[in-house]
C-alpha cells in the first residue's frame, strides 16, 4: 500500500474527549471514527488490525474443531420470550419493530438464535458434541458507552456455542476453549490472566473471564501470592474474621448530631472515630418490592454480586432510590442504620464482629453511638458481603490477596441446560428419552482486544503493536523522493519486492517532511521501518528502524530484505 493511495487519517493533536490511551491512539492513528455515542466506523488501518485478530481467533478455534457460521443481528423477540430474557435483559437490549409491527431485538449475544438452530438441525445424539461460532457485530445499549472500542454499544464479538449429551462432554469442550483462549491471547502478545467469574445475564454455573492486565481496566481482579487462585473481585470470597466480637461496654446508646455528614468518613470524622467503628448501611430492593438493609463495617465496600445472590434480594442488585429511602425511613441515605429498622437486615461477617459501634439514627443529620448487635438490633442475618481488599488473607490457601485492574477480553461459560430446557432443544438419550442438551458458550470481544492491546503496548510516540496484530509489517519511508531519482527507484524496487514476498508493507511516498512521515509510521506502530535516503545510498546502505526498541542500524542495500525478515517476531 502506498500512502498516496491510502486513507491514512492520522491526527496530530490529542482528541479532547478521549479519556484513555487506547481511545486517544485509536483516533490519532486513524483506526476508528465515532459515528454516534458508542458506535464507530473502523477505518482501513483499524480494519487490517481487526482482520489480524479475527484470523488468529479463527485458526485457534478451528484447531479445536469449532465450526464457523453466521447468524442474524436482527432477531425475533419471540425467541427471547421463549428463553425468558425478553423481560429480564433490561434496557441494554435494543428492541424494535418492522413495518408489520413484528417485534425484534438487535442481538447482544446469540444463545436464543443458536438454540433455535440446534433444536431443528440436530436430530441425533450422534451429531454431538458440536461447537459452532461466528465473528459478528453485537449491539448492547450500554448505559455508559466509553473508552472508545473498549465499551461500545456496537462491537465485534466472536461467540461460540457448544452442544453436548452430558456434562463430561461439556467439560471437555470448556477445557478445550479455555486452552484455545489462552493460545489466542498468548499469540496476540497480551499479558492476561484467566480468572473465576460470575455468570451475569448469560447464566450458567461455571465461568472464567480472560482479563488483560491494564490500569485502564474497568474490572478488578484478585490473585493469591501462594497459589494459582485468581478471580474477578465480584467472585472473590472474603476471609472470615479470625477474632471474636468484643463485649458491649455497657454505655447507653446516645444520639449525636452529625449535620451534613453523607459518607461514612464524614460521620467518622464528626464522631471522632475510625471508619471501621462506623457501620455503613445501605438500602436495596427485595424481589417482593420491600427494602432490605445491608450493613458493612464502614471501611469496606459492598460486593453487589454477592448480595444479589442472597435469596429474596434483587438480581442484578437494585439500590433504593433517594425518594424510596425517604419514604421508608424518613431519613436521608447518609443517616441510615439498623436500630429500629422495620425490615429485613443482612450484615457482612466483619460487621458482625463490631461492638460499641456508631451507625445512622434513621433521622436526617444524626448518628447513634454505643450500638451493639443482639442488644440494640436483634434480628439480622450474617453473610460474606464485602469486596476483598489488597492484603486480605486468601480464603483458599495460606497466601495474601493482591488486586489488579483488568480488561475483560473474553469469557467462557458452562451454561448447563438453561436455554435448551426453556427452548426445547433436546435429543434422545440411550433409553430413547428426550433430554435437553448441555450447552456451553464462549465469547471474545474482538474490537475490545484491540483497545486492550494498545493499553499494554504503546509509548509516547504512539502504538507499539505486538507483531501479530500490526496493520503492516514494514514501512518504507523515502526521503526526498522527488529530488533524487535514485531514492525513488530504490524505494519503488524495495516496495515491489516486499509485495512479491507477501510482506505487508506501507510505502510512505508522500511529498512530506521526513519528520512528518516518521511520526505517522510510529503513531500507527508499524514494527519495522526502512528509510531510503540519498545520504546512506551514497554508501550503498539503507537505514533500518525498530519500532519497539527504537534501535537504528545501517544495512547494505542488497541485504535489506533478508535483514528485515530476520527481525520479524512471528
Ligand atoms: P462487561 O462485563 O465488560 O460488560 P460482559 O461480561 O457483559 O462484558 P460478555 O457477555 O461476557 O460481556 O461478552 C463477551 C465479550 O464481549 C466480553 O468478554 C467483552 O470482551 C466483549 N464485550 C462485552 N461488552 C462489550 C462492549 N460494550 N464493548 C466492547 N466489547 C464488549
Ligand atoms: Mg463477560
Amino acid at each position: 500500500m502506498r500512502t498516496s493511495n491510502y486513507l491514512l487519517s492520522t491526527l496530530k493533536e490529542n482528541p479532547v474527549d478521549a479519556a484513555v490511551v487506547s481511545h486517544r491512539l485509536m483516533l490519532r492513528a486513524g483506526l476508528i471514527r465515532q459515528i454516534a455515542s458508542g458506535i464507530y466506523a473502523i477505518l482501513p488501518t483499524g480494519f487490517r488490525v481487526l482482520q489480524k485478530v479475527e484470523q488468529i481467533v479463527r485458526e485457534e478455534l478451528n484447531k479445536k474443531g469449532a465450526i464457523e457460521l453466521n447468524m442474524p443481528v436482527v432477531q425475533p423477540a419471540d425467541l427471547w420470550r421463549e428463553s425468558g430474557r425478553y423481560e429480564k435483559y433490561g434496557p441494554e437490549l435494543c428492541r424494535l419493530k418492522d413495518r408489520k409491527d413484528n417485534e425484534f431485538v438487535l442481538g447482544p449475544t446469540h444463545e436464543e438464535v443458536i438454540t433455535a438452530i440446534a433444536r431443528k438441525e440436530i436430530k441425533s445424539a450422534r451429531q454431538l458434541p458440536i461447537n459452532l461460532y461466528q465473528i459478528q457485530t453485537k449491539f448492547r445499549d450500554e448505559i455508559r458507552p466509553r473508552f472508545g472500542m473498549m465499551r461500545g454499544r456496537e462491537f465485534v464479538m466472536k461467540d461460540a456455542y457448544s452442544f453436548h449429551m452430558d456434562k463430561a462432554s461439556l467439560k471437555k469442550t470448556y477445557d478445550d476453549m479455555y486452552d484455545a483462549y489462552s493460545r489466542i491471547f498468548t499469540r496476540l502478545g497480551l499479558e492476561f490472566r484467566a480468572v473465576e467469574a460470575d455468570t451475569g445475564a448469560i447464566g450458567g454455573n461455571h465461568s472464567h473471564e480472560f482479563q488483560v492486565l491494564a490500569d485502564a481496566g474497568e474490572d478488578t481482579i484478585v490473585f493469591s501470592d501462594k497459589s494459582n487462585y485468581a478471580a474477578n473481585i465480584e467472585m472473590a470470597k472474603a476471609p472470615a474474621p479470625d477474632y471474636e466480637r468484643a463485649q458491649p461496654n455497657g454505655k447507653a446508646i446516645e444520639k449525636i448530631a452529625t449535620p451534613n455528614c453523607v459518607s461514612v468518613d464524614e460521620a467518622a470524622a464528626a464522631l471522632n472515630l475510625d471508619s471501621n467503628q462506623v457501620l455503613k448501611s445501605l438500602l436495596v430492593k427485595a424481589t417482593d418490592g420491600s427494602l432490605v438493609m445491608i450493613c458493612l463495617q464502614g471501611n469496606y465496600e459492598l460486593n453487589e454480586v454477592k448480595a444479589s445472590k442472597i435469596e429474596g434480594i434483587s438480581s442484578p442488585l437494585e439500590f433504593a432510590s433517594l425518594d424510596e429511602i425517604k419514604e421508608y425511613t424518613q431519613a436521608t441515605a447518609g443517616s441510615l442504620g439498623p436500630v429500629g429498622f422495620k425490615g429485613r437486615i443482612i450484615i457482612d461477617q466483619s460487621a458482625d464482629k463490631m461492638a460499641n459501634f456508631a451507625c445512622g439514627a434513621n433521622e436526617t443529620g444524626y448518628h447513634l453511638i454505643n450500638v451493639n448487635w443482639d442488644v440494640d438490633v436483634k434480628n439480622y442475618e450474617v453473610y460474606d458481603l464485602r469486596n476483598v481488599v489488597e492484603g486480605d488473607k486468601s480464603p483458599y490457601d495460606d497466601g495474601i490477596l493482591h488486586l489488579r485492574k483488568g480488561i475483560e477480553v473474553g469469557q467462557v461459560f458452562m451454561l448447563g441446560t438453561k436455554y435448551s430446557q426453556a427452548m426445547g432443544c433436546c435429543v434422545q438419550d440411550e433409553n430413547g428419552k428426550l433430554v435437553p442438551m448441555e450447552m456451553g458458550c464462549y465469547g471474545i470481544g474482538v474490537t475490545r482486544v484491540i483497545a486492550a492491546a494498545i493499553e499494554q503496548h504503546h509509548d509516547d510516540k504512539g502504538i507499539v503493536w505486538p507483531e501479530p496484530m500490526a496493520p503492516f509489517k514494514v514501512a518504507i519511508v523515502a526521503i526526498g523522493m522527488n529530488k533524487s531519482s535514485e531514492v525513488k527507484e530504490v524505494a519503488n524496487k524495495l516496495y515491489n519486492e516486499l509485495l512479491e514476498r507477501n510482506i505487508e508493507v506501507l510505502f510512505d511516498d508522500r511529498d512530506e517532511r521526513p519528520g512528518v512521515m516518521f511520526a505517522d509510521m510510529e503513531l500507527i506502530g508499524i514494527p519495522h521501518t526502512i528509510v531510503v535516503g540519498q545520504k546512506s545510498l551514497d554508501q550503498g546502505m539503507l537505514e533500518y528502524k525498530h519500532r519497539r526498541t527504537q534501535s537504528k542500524e545501517l544495512v547494505a542495500k542488497d541485504n535489506i530484505i533478508d535483514f528485515v525478515i530476520s527481525k520479524f517476531e512471528n
